[in-house]
């Protein structure tokens, strides 16, 4: 039982902890002072802010997003390429990264998660997949787990905030020269938080 009650207090620290580290953007005075004169910035005032949408002719950054269909982002046309992938993953779309940078010229990632992702904690969620396949797709029982077996630790984050901020990190060996930003979308809110990084 004390066993118990001390698991739960640290799973309690732990999300406040991970609350913490998310900071609102509600004024222009919140974004952080490296994303001011940064397509980032822009991002955040489009969405957050409500800044009147420009018109572009090329896009100025790549935003990598979820896939979750609660998220829509306020920008204008022509403003971003945006990948989409569960959790905000692009371990697996690097070809359309690279080419966002080498041939699209972006400078910029945006990368944002966002609050009760279903890619976290995957594990238990098999039954509900293997039985969705079964019914939904028409596919055999033994197929689907072994599709979920095979592909559930590749897309599984762990939790939404850490994994962005190491996402961002991975991006930024991977392309020394390209501002790189975690940023979290508050499914409640519709509103983008940034993650503090330290
Ligand atoms: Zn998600």
């Amino acid at each position: 039982m004390r066993h118990m009650l001390a698991k739960r207090t640290r799973a309690r620290q732990y999300r406040a902890e991970i609350t913490n580290r998310l900071v609102a953007v509600l004024t222009s005075e919140d974004i952080f002072t490296e994303y001011k004169n940064s397509p980032l910035g822009l991002l955040l005032e489009y969405h957050n802010l409500n800044r009147p949408l420009d018109e572009y002719a090329t896009a100025q950054l790549l935003i990598g997003m979820c896939m979750d269909n609660r998220k829509h982002l306020r920008i204008p046309d022509n403003f971003a390429f945006i990948i989409r992938a569960g959790g905000a993953n692009l371990r697996y779309s690097e070809f359309k990264v690279s080419y966002a940078i080498a041939i699209g010229g972006v400078r910029s990632i945006a990368l944002i998660g966002h609050n009760d992702c279903g890619m976290v904690n995957l594990a238990a969620k098999r039954d509900q997949f293997v039985q969705g396949l079964v019914e939904n797709a028409g596919w055999e029982r033994e197929w689907a787990e072994e599709h979920f077996m095979r592909f559930a630790p590749m897309f599984e984050i762990g939790n939404e905030v850490d994994f962005v901020l190491s996402e961002a990190k991975r991006l930024r060996l991977q392309y020394p020269k390209i501002q790189v930003a975690p940023m979290l979308y508050r499914v409640d809110t519709g509103l983008l938080c940034l993650v503090r990084e330290e």
